[in-house]
């Protein structure tokens, strides 16, 4: 029996992706600040919150199985509440506390300023009036060199595969007083690389009643904090503009990386996914970069399988893969998702045919990528050095590895947070080996 709030563990588990480990990471900070405790072990925790991902149907079949896990834990049977957070309350709403009464309380993604209040309330124990609550800044429970941060939520392009506008709502750019501030707190944690990230970081700053771009964003980061590394995510093609291509230019911290969600190059493919663009357009874009941004770095991700994908347009694709444009290239077998238009769409493509174009696009990509990857043997990389695996076999990632997508570089020595130039000596796929 919880008497006080100090007493009481909070767990979290987190589902999906960086955006979602960046909530939870808030959810924990206000949980902090009401007086609660954190465990990164949930089965001794007095209260679990499981934050959810359901952009898919694999995501959301991924979340049931850890809140069933969950649920089978002794504490929960014997009484620590289980609060569903995030992405499925807010795609499924109330259906899911009908179907699912393993959970207490479900909270989503427009709710998790409450989160505290939630807890508390399936605790029995009072909380502490906001007014009262120390405020406490920005902290990762356990920030090792890079963080993400999330520069604005929800998305108002409408593409017809996808389910986040539905989930998170309509995009909104958090301020620069509010990035900026959560940045400050992590670079004084020892966080050396920040990876700003949203549905559609490219469109940072236009809904501002004045507005401002991420170009701007980012210049005023890198100027702001002169000895972190920038890299941004998920720039749809019409945000990659001359202003943001000078100010990546400009700025050594700021990784000359552009990591453009294509989906396709098929223009009435692009259509019908209510996106622009074509073959021959991205070739330009992607030549536009290139002239403008010295050893830039591009990455992609495609959709194989969608609804009318002919074989013909699906060879375009893998083409276009094998002409080595990118440095990494995503794959997603489509997947049909209720609610979207895509859902209704004719054609609909066989699941083991999907899958099937799904691999050989990644095999291609595979292919491709590691001949590109092998090509900087005998190159010169700053790399910033991030821990050591099991073995002790230390690593970090040059400017041209995103976090957890694009591989590593091993190295024979260095200090975690440290960055030091590393001559690549040989590759292996993705992986890059140098001193
Ligand atoms: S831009 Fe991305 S998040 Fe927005 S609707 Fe399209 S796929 Fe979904």
């Amino acid at each position: 029996m919880i008497s006080h709030i100090s007493d009481a563990h909070i767990a979290c588990i987190t589902l999906g992706c960086a955006k979602n480990e960046v909530d939870t990471a808030h959810m924990q900070q206000r949980l902090r600040a009401c007086g609660f405790s954190l465990t990164d072990d949930p089965e001794n925790a007095d209260a679990i919150i499981i934050n959810t991902c359901s952009f898919i149907q694999s995501a959301t079949e991924e979340s049931l199985e850890a809140i069933f896990e969950a649920a089978g834990y002794e504490n929960v049977n014997a009484g620590a509440p289980l609060i569903v957070t995030g992405c499925m309350p807010a795609r499924y709403g109330d259906d899911l506390a009908q179907e699912l009464t393993e959970a207490c309380a479900f909270v989503p993604c427009s709710k998790e300023d409450d989160i505290a209040e939630v807890v508390a309330h399936a605790l029995g124990v009072p909380l502490t009036t906001k007014e009262e609550m120390p405020q406490d800044e920005f902290a990762l429970m356990s920030p090792g060199v890079f963080a993400y941060v999330k520069i604005s939520d929800g998305c108002d392009r409408f593409c017809s595969y996808c389910t986040i506008p539905f989930i998170r709502g309509r995009y909104h750019s958090f301020t620069y007083e509010a990035i900026s501030k959560e940045v400050s707190q992590l670079v004084k944690q020892g966080v050396k690389e920040i990876v700003l990230i949203a549905q559609d970081t490219g469109r940072w700053g236009s809904d501002f009643e004045q507005p401002l771009s991420l170009a701007w964003l980012v210049n005023k980061l890198a100027k702001a904090f002169p000895h972190t590394w920038f890299r941004v995510m998920y720039i749809q093609p019409e945000g990659i503009t001359d202003e943001l291509l000078e100010v990546v230019e400009q700025h050594s911290n700021v990784c000359s990386y552009f990591d453009i969600p294509l989906q396709h190059v098929e223009p009435a493919l692009l259509k019908a996914m209510n996106r622009r663009g074509s073959y021959e357009e991205f070739i330009e874009l992607i030549n536009h970069i290139k002239e403008r941004v010295s050893n830039v770095v591009l990455r992609t991700t495609l959709i194989a399988g969608f609804p009318g994908e002919t074989e013909e347009q699906f060879e375009n694709l893998c083409s276009f893969v094998e002409e080595g444009y990118f440095d990494y290239v995503g794959v997603f077998a489509y997947s049909r998702e209720e609610g979207t238009k895509a859902y209704n769409l004719p054609d609909q493509i066989e699941e083991d045919e999907k899958n099937y174009r799904a691999q050989t696009l990644r095999d291609i990509a595979d292919n491709v990528c590691a001949l590109k990857v092998a090509e900087r043997i005998g190159k010169t990389f700053e790399v910033l050095i991030e821990g050591s695996e099991e073995d002790g076999q230390l690593y970090g990632r040059a400017q041209c590895q995103a976090p957890e997508v694009d591989g590593v570089t091993y190295v024979d020595n260095g200090i975690p947070g440290e960055i030091i130039p590393v001559t690549i000596e040989d590759t292996l796929l993705y992986e890059m080996e140098g001193a």
